[in-house]
């Protein structure tokens, strides 16, 4: 089954760090990180609501300034998510202009910031362009298992790492995808309509198999209907296939908090993009910093289970030779060495 968005990495490897998630058909798009995205066109970032950064070194949150210069003057409103702290740090970086002019704008660009220390809560504040981005706190929202947000069809989860300092990893999943046999609905004479949307939401929203659903029509300018049960139509007309799981890792220590913690977090992951920034050789070097080698990289996804892994955040010193990193965090992924 076809997944409901597109992944993309802004940069090449040794680029700052950035996932694009683009739904199709919807005009929408979220990103985990926010290093330098010069190179996503201003239309892309115009469809951004939800935007997911690990931690604050300026590797990975470089781009808000930018962002910010496109978005300004739209009616937009930008979900930040962030670790313990990430409240000051988007309030340092708005204080760092001057916004007196702001007031009379007709269009308002509101964010809307989050920051989350793996609590049942998370601390939530707004800036908005017409009170000149002063801070406003909100209150406090729940997060139950690490869900930071979940709406119909979609939900992201985080964990803390160890980074030296908090890091979040994510996990993005998309809800069950319910298809319906168009055949086997011909040969019990039932049409489509507006009924098969009810009957999806009462999949997604786990309801037992003895939920009733009506199937209602019109059949020469008369109302028809039929009576099933949830359980009935899944036999006879549907076909559920799970929704893509991807996750998202960067800058952690290679230990077994972490791994335990990664190991919750993404369970069967479709698709894993993972920092592997150095080589086996400069373990040493890669611990000093917190951050993996391309081999614990690989072995993390094969811990988990991943489907797929795509390494990047390499480190600048291997320029030109990202060849080994990529055998490396291969090698280990498929159990042909450890870490
Ligand atoms: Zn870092």
């Amino acid at each position: 089954m076809k997944p409901s968005f597109q992944l993309q990495l802004v940069n090449d490897p040794f680029g700052d760090p950035a996932l694009y998630v683009e739904f199709l058909f919807r005009k929408r798009a979220i990103l985990f990180d926010l290093g330098d995205i010069h190179a996503l066109a201003p239309r892309k970032l115009l469809r951004l609501s939800h935007i997911f950064v690990s931690h604050a070194h300026m590797d990975h949150f470089y781009g808000f300034d930018y962002l910010l210069r496109v978005c300004l003057g739209r009616a937009k409103t930008i979900h930040l998510y962030g670790p313990s702290g990430f409240i000051d740090r988007v309030e340092h970086r708005l204080g760092g202009y001057t916004w007196n002019l702001v007031e009379n704008y007709v269009d308002e660009l509101v964010f809307r910031v989050q920051e989350w220390d793996g609590g049942d809560t998370m601390r939530c504040a707004k800036f908005r362009c017409r009170h000149r981005f002063a801070r406003e706190s909100l209150p406090p929202e729940r997060v139950a298992e690490g869900e930071l947000l979940k709406e119909p069809g979609l939900k992201v989860r985080a964990a803390v790492l160890d980074h030296k300092i908090p890091c979040l990893a994510f996990a993005l999943e998309e809800s069950r995808h319910v298809n319906i046999w168009k055949n086997r609905l011909d040969e019990l004479g039932l049409p489509t309509g507006p009924w098969l949307q009810a009957l999806k939401q009462a999949i997604w929203r786990g309801e037992r198999d003895d939920f009733p659903i009506e199937a209602r029509w019109r059949e020469n300018g008369v109302a028809q209907m039929r009576r099933f049960t949830l359980g009935e139509l899944k036999e006879k007309i549907l076909r559920i296939v799970p929704g893509m799981k991807v996750g998202y890792v960067v800058d952690t220590l290679y230990n077994e908090p972490n791994l335990r913690r990664l190991k919750s977090l993404l369970e069967s992951v479709d698709c894993l993009y993972i920092e592997a920034g150095f080589a086996r050789d400069a373990a040493d070097s890669a611990a000093e910093k917190y951050h993996l080698t391309a081999a614990q990289a690989g072995q993390i996804a094969r811990r988990v289970g991943a489907k797929r892994m795509v390494p990047f955040h390499f480190s600048a010193r291997y320029a030109g030779e990202e060849n080994p990193l990529y055998r490396e965090a291969e090698a280990a992924f498929s159990g042909m060495s450890c870490p």
